[in-house]
């Protein structure tokens, strides 16, 4: 089965797909750029949701590199999939936990049955990863995982990400 990788610019809470990727934290509580637009848009249930994961399940966080599933509230789409990216360093090879929020979001959609997800671009915004690093870790573990999701797509915030995923993309 073959998945389409598409690039879009745009804000990902405008988007209408099976799943919407959110870039959180390990709280699952909420936080600002991606994640505080998501449960802006996405109202009250989003956060009810990780709540209910973080009492059941998560008392301690959601680790760097893992996924989970809640309802996507009043957004376009049925789930959102909220995975924690690391934080960059200069001086520790992370790649392989950035590599794994695009892998395990993956799971959880096939999971799912979700057949349309959409990414951000994981860790590149408060996180500090460098965007094109960022970008091919991205696109090769879509590339590479044995998923039944039909489309990703990646939505970039602005036109300078959407370039640098454009130009990764080859
Ligand atoms: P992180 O903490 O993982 O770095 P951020 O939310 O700070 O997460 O940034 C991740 C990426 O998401 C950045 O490239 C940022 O520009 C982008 N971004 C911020 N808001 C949105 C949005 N509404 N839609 C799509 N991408 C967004």
């Amino acid at each position: 089965m073959t998945t389409t990788l598409t690039l879009v610019q745009g804000d990902i809470t405008r988007q209408s797909a099976d799943a919407i990727v959110n870039a959180a934290n390990s709280s699952l509580l909420g936080g600002g750029g991606v994640d505080g637009a998501i449960h802006r848009r996405g109202g009250p249930e989003i956060l009810a949701a990780c709540r209910a994961l973080r009492a059941s399940h998560y008392g301690k966080g959601l680790a760097t590199g893992q996924a989970v599933a809640t309802t996507a509230g009043a957004l376009d789409a049925r789930w959102v999939i909220h995975t924690v990216g690391p934080v960059w360093s200069a001086t520790e090879d992370r790649s392989a936990l950035l590599a794994s929020c695009y892998r395990e979001s993956l799971r959880i959609a096939d999971e799912l049955g979700a057949r349309t997800v959409a990414f951000p671009a994981i860790s590149t915004g408060v996180y500090g990863w460098p965007m094109d690093d960022g970008a091919r870790i991205a696109l090769d573990t879509v590339r590479t995982a044995r998923t039944a999701v039909r489309e990703v797509r990646f939505v970039l915030f602005d036109d300078a990400a959407h370039r640098v995923f454009e130009a990764a993309m080859g």
